[in-house]
């Protein structure tokens, strides 16, 4: 498996009976990256390791591998269960760094970067006055007693900076990763909502196929021939046969690109400007019938989500964030459906508990959670 999502919360603004509010966990094989951890966060983290530990025994999304909090802006619903969680891992004697990105506005980080206040007319769900109320209530390296690092960026001009444990913001240069990450990264796409607002894309490189060692061994090749037909050299050996690198290595491993969206409206230029998305995870809060209310609150509607999806050419349309007000997602799906009918897109609705999978050659899998497993 390339990369695997866990969608830990469906619902928009509040919580309902069978949906809770936003969070997820991807993870690849360099790591987990959480986007977005709403009210209650961590139970449902550790609800999902419990199904995990039952039905697909090995696959433990320990906290320990969770190197980055990618947030996609500052509404309670996907951060207010941020800083509990920080405090639970420190109660379980975490050493792995935490990396915590996420938005604001140009004018929020002149004013932070220069040592200023935070400017009154920034919303109450700026990121900035989060973090440091975050850091007065102890989420801190120091307090915590592993390393966090708190950035901000202004996606409009791309300048990022980190506020630090005394309160002093720095510039940086570019925006961190993940420390030992190589072969995957983590991009914002600017979105349009309320307050200044990103989706997350988790994007792992394409690579040459596995070199064939059984293969080489059959033909008794020498530690030096292996060498040269690894490194796409083609070798003539001494009987005249010729051998072609490319016959020794397997097929090659596809680049792999997870979009997941916070709160936006439809058609958002971050998420349209890229071509080949295999899968995102759109917002879908309204019905077709409230795009009024869409165009208000800056959200989505079902199929909004879906005319976004056809823009950036997504394999695969998720939709997630409903509004406590649908019984269940069965509207929205057969909405997003018609516009999309034409297309090769494929779409599916989310509840709590599922999972998204891109396995090595490509193939997409949407799981959703039952109450006693998963099924696809
Ligand atoms: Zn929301
Ligand atoms: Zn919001």
């Amino acid at each position: 498996m390339r990369m695997e999502l866990h969608i830990l919360g469906t619902s928009s603004a509040r919580p309902t009976g069978k949906r809770q509010v936003s969070g997820s966990l991807i993870q690849c094989d360099e790591g987990i990256v959480v986007i977005d951890a709403g009210e209650g966060f961590q139970t449902r983290y550790a609800d999902q390791r419990k199904r995990l530990k039952t039905y697909d025994k090995g696959n433990t999304l320990r906290a320990s591998r969770i190197n980055a909090v990618c947030l996609t802006h500052g509404h309670l619903d996907h951060t207010w269960g941020l800083l509990p969680w920080m405090h639970t891992m420190a109660l379980d004697k975490r050493e792995t760094p935490l990396l915590i990105l996420g938005p604001t506005s140009s004018e929020v980080f002149d004013a932070v970067i220069a040592g200023e206040p935070i400017p009154d007319f920034a919303p109450s769900a700026e990121l900035a006055r989060q973090i440091k109320g975050c850091q007065e209530l102890g989420g801190t390296s120091e307090s915590l007693g592993y390393s966090v690092r708190w950035v901000l960026g202004d996606l409009a001009e791309n300048r990022w900076l980190e506020m630090g444990d005394d309160g002093v913001a720095t510039p940086l240069k570019t925006m961190p990763q993940p420390e030992g990450w190589k072969k995957n990264r983590m991009h914002p796409l600017a979105t349009h909502h309320t307050v200044p607002s990103c989706a997350w894309m988790i994007e792992s490189k394409g690579g040459i196929g596995k070199f064939n060692r059984l293969k080489a061994a059959e033909l008794r090749l020498s530690d030096e021939q292996k060498t040269q037909l690894s490194a796409g050299n083609d070798l003539i050996l001494e009987d005249g046969t010729s051998l072609k690198s490319q016959d020794f290595r397997g097929k090659e491993r596809p680049a792999t690109r997870f979009v997941v969206s916070g709160d936006t409206s439809e058609m958002s230029k971050g998420i349209t400007s890229l071509s080949e998305i295999d899968v995102l995870v759109h917002e879908s809060t309204f019905l077709n019938d409230a795009q009024q209310w869409a165009d208000e609150f800056l959200h989505s509607t079902s199929t909004g989500a879906a005319r976004t999806a056809l823009a950036c050419k997504a394999r695969h349309l998720v939709l997630t964030h409903f509004s406590a007000r649908l019984k269940d997602a069965t509207v929205p799906l057969s909405e997003a459906t018609q516009i999309l009918e034409s297309s090769s897109t494929v779409v599916s609705a989310a509840v709590d508990g599922d999972r998204i999978t891109i396995s090595d050659s490509g193939s997409i899998s949407h799981l959703v959670w039952a109450d006693d497993g998963w099924v696809s």
